[in-house]
This record gives structure tokens, sequence and C-alpha cells, in this order.
């Protein structure tokens, strides 16, 4: 079975949504995709940081779901990063309140032996600095590098960024991110510069509009399932890649069409993630829930059209 290493941040997250407040509940890019990952893949190396109030029953939860732990430092003297969000009305976009990186701040990733090999690397978000010193002491090139990133680093670490696109197969952000990134209004020219900037692949999600896959001349586009109840966006982004990365793993090859399958289970898990606040949803899953999503995003967007 393929491995897969994922870094990214563990967080304590305040959430306001129209539809209520989470107070500080469990969060994070590496804890969304873990959790998501482990649905496809047991075989997950995880390397964050946490500070001593981080629930230990949030990292045996984990461990009891296959998730390999060694290389998750736990700062006990610390406090855990902390991310605030407001979400707009139409819970597509939303504001920042508060960002303290606490243990994040100084953050250096050290990889353990048995993770050096991985086949397959979803970098989180989380510094690019980080990032990049995670890719930087593999033993060998992994099958494929997905990296997912936030306007909030192409604001402050811009320099950075662009280093450790250079190292990275597959970059996942969202269309606000892409303009920013790129300069360009025009998606399909903003992907062409992306190219030019290290990934081969590029995917663009875009909320409730679905997500749409880039490579060379070539592209792909999913919708989201129109859900009847959207609680909480928080995590989406992360629960598709964790989807994306877990499927890859599990089909073991990098293709186009790999890919594309790959962005429907991302998209499908994404979709649950929305139900319920944070990690909730994301926690209770079952294999008939999985299947039956993916059905009905087959059904979502298949007609016989001969042309
Ligand atoms: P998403 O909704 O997919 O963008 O992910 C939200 C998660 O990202 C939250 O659980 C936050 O804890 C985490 N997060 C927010 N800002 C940052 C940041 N600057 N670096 C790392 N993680 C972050």
């Amino acid at each position: 079975m393929s491995s897969i290493l994922v870094v990214g941040s563990m967080a304590f997250d305040d959430i306001e949504t129209p539809f209520g407040k989470s107070n500080k509940i469990i969060g994070g890019a590496a804890t969304y995709i873990a959790y998501t990952a482990s649905y496809f893949n047991p075989n997950i190396q995880l390397v964050s940081v946490v500070g001593g109030d981080f629930p230990q029953s949030v990292i045996d939860d984990l461990e009891d779901r296959g998730v390999n732990t060694e290389g998750l430092q736990v700062k006990k003297d610390e406090k855990s990063f902390f991310w605030s969000g407001k979400y707009h009305l139409d819970m597509n976009s939303r504001d920042t309140l508060v960002t303290e990186l606490n243990v994040l701040g100084t953050f250096d990733p050290v990889l353990p032996e048995n993770y050096k090999n991985a086949d397959f690397v979803m970098l989180g978000n989380l510094s690019p600095d980080v990032q990049r010193k995670v890719i930087e002491q593999m033993d060998n090139r992994p099958k494929l590098v997905a990296m997912d990133t936030m306007n909030f680093w192409m604001d402050i670490a811009r320099e950075e960024l662009d280093k450790t696109l250079k190292l990275v197969d597959v970059l996942i952000i969202n269309d606000e991110e892409t303009r920013q990134l790129t300069g360009e209004y025009s998606l399909v020219k903003g992907a062409k510069k992306i190219f030019e900037m290290g990934p081969r692949f590029l995917i663009i999600k875009k909320g409730e509009h679905g997500a749409l896959l880039f490579h060379g001349e070539q592209m792909f586009y999913v919708p989201a399932l129109p859900l009847e109840e959207v609680f909480d966006p928080t995590g989406a982004g992360d629960t598709f890649a964790g989807g994306f990365i877990g499927y890859m793993a599990k089909a073991g090859e990098v293709s186009f069409d790999n890919m594309k399958r790959a962005i429907i289970y991302g998209s499908a898990m994404a979709s649950f993630c929305v139900e319920k606040f944070g990690t909730q949803r994301m926690v209770e899953l079952t294999q008939a829930d999985i299947d039956q999503r993916l059905q009905a995003f087959v059904d979502l967007s298949q007609i016989k059209l001969e042309v």
C-alpha cells in the first residue's frame, strides 16, 4: 500500500457562520487531511506541531485510524495554532478574524527516518518555508507532491512560496488565490502562469461551484453537489485535498485519468465536511456513506450524449 506524508497545521478554530458559533474546536489543515485520507489509505505519516493544550484524545483517535504521529511535535509549554473566521451570508466567502501562529511560528519539521520514502506527499496549508523543509528532507522524489496554500502566505511570504512552488507537482488553491498568485483574471491564463512557476497540474476549487483540473492544454471540471444544508465550510478545502491524495495513493499511479477521479473523490469528501461544524462530520463516516455520495456525483453529471 502506498504511503502518504501529510504536513499542515493542527489547530483550535473559532468559527462563526450565519447558523451559529462554534467556540474553540479542533481544526487545522493537517487534521482535516489526515482524517479524510484515512478513509482511503491507512498508511499516513503526519508532520505537524501542537502545544500542550491540544487534546491527546484527538492524537489517539488519529492513531487508531492508522495515522502515524511520530512526526507530530508536542511543545508542552506552548500554545497550539489558533485561527478564527467569520462567514458571510453566501457561505462562500469569509473574513479571517484572528491568526495566532503560536507553535507554528517557530516550527522546524523533522522527518522520522521511516517517512523519508513516502510515495505521496500532501503539503497542507502552512508556511511555505516549512513545506519546503519537509520536501528537502526526503530521501527519494515522491511519485506526487501536492500543495495547498492561501492568500495569507501570498501576502507575507511570497518569495518563500515561489521557491516551494518549484518543488511541487500539483497546486490546489481556490479561484481568488489563483488570481492573486498570477495577477490574471482568466483562470486559463492563470493556469499557464502557474505551470511556469513549477507545478504540472493545477486544481482550482470554486466552492459551491465545483473544481477545475488543468494539465498542459487539458481541462476537467467537477461540479459540487448541491446540498440542502451547509453549516460550516471550514476545512472543506483541506478535506478536498485529503480525498484527492487519499484516492491517488489508493490508485497508486499518477495519470490525468486518476487525477480526474481523485477530484471527484475530493469533492465528495468535501461535501460531507460542510454538513457539520469543524471535523465533526469527518470522524463519523462509513464506507456506505462515501459510496452513496460518490454515486450522487456520478448521477449529477452523467448523461449519454452522442456528439
Ligand atoms: P479551509 O477552510 O480548507 O481553508 O481550512 C481551514 C483550516 O485552515 C482551519 O481549520 C484553520 O485552522 C486552518 N488555517 C487557517 N489559516 C491558516 C494558516 N495561515 N496556516 C495554516 N493553517 C491555517
